[in-house]
């Protein structure tokens, strides 16, 4: 994991990383080569290769730069406004485990 934690909370408590839609993906590759921290990497299935969110933690909260390259609109995040409130209330959670 590239992050270990983010504002003090361990990034895996944070749901935050892309989900592909395999109805959409058409294999092209972009998005395990647009992101360096290596969240997707390609695997094979029934001797096809296609890519994963193998690493889902090591995206970037609130990251969304693959979802702009994916030509097929196959890459989704979810709420940037849930997901800010979900942190907030974590932050406050583990502001209150320290005290
Ligand atoms: S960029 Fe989109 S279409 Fe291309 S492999 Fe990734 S998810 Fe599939
Ligand atoms: S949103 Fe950003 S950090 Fe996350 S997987 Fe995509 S490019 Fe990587």
């Amino acid at each position: 994991m590239t992050e270990e934690s983010y504002k003090g909370i361990p990034r895996n408590k944070i749901p935050w990383y892309p989900t592909i839609d395999y109805e959409k993906c058409i294999n092209c590759g972009k998005c395990v080569e647009y992101c360096t921290l290596g969240a997707y990497e390609f695997e094979e299935k029934d001797g096809k290769k296609r890519p994963v969110v193998k690493n889902p933690y090591n995206c970037v909260v609130l990251c969304t730069g693959c979802q702009s390259q994916c030509p097929a609109g196959a890459i989704s995040h979810p709420s940037k406004e849930k997901t800010r409130k979900i942190i907030k209330k974590l932050q406050e959670d583990y502001d209150t485990k320290t005290l």
